[in-house]
């Protein structure tokens, strides 16, 4: 039965692939949503590790919040 699954879900994934969201790229098994490399090279921020990272200083005074971070880096064009 697992073998016969295990069948049908290669067969509907060589139809249907499931692909990167960022470059298009059929996923492996064990990928979701985004390749391995698209993921390895999202421009990450490191503004968890700081309380007055640049987005909060920027809603400095405008929200009400205790913390706030962005987790990437927004270019025009790029991936994320
Ligand atoms: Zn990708």
């Amino acid at each position: 039965m697992l073998l016969a699954k295990q069948c049908y879900t290669d067969l509907f994934g060589l139809l249907f692939p499931n692909l990167c969201n960022a470059c298009g790229v059929a996923l492996y098994r064990s990928e979701h949503l985004i390749f391995t490399k698209c993921l390895y090279d999202l421009p990450f921020t490191d503004y968890h590790q700081h309380a007055e990272n640049r987005v909060a200083k920027q809603l400095w005074g405008r929200l009400p919040f205790n913390a706030v971070m962005a987790m990437l880096y927004f270019r025009k064009g790029a991936k994320v």
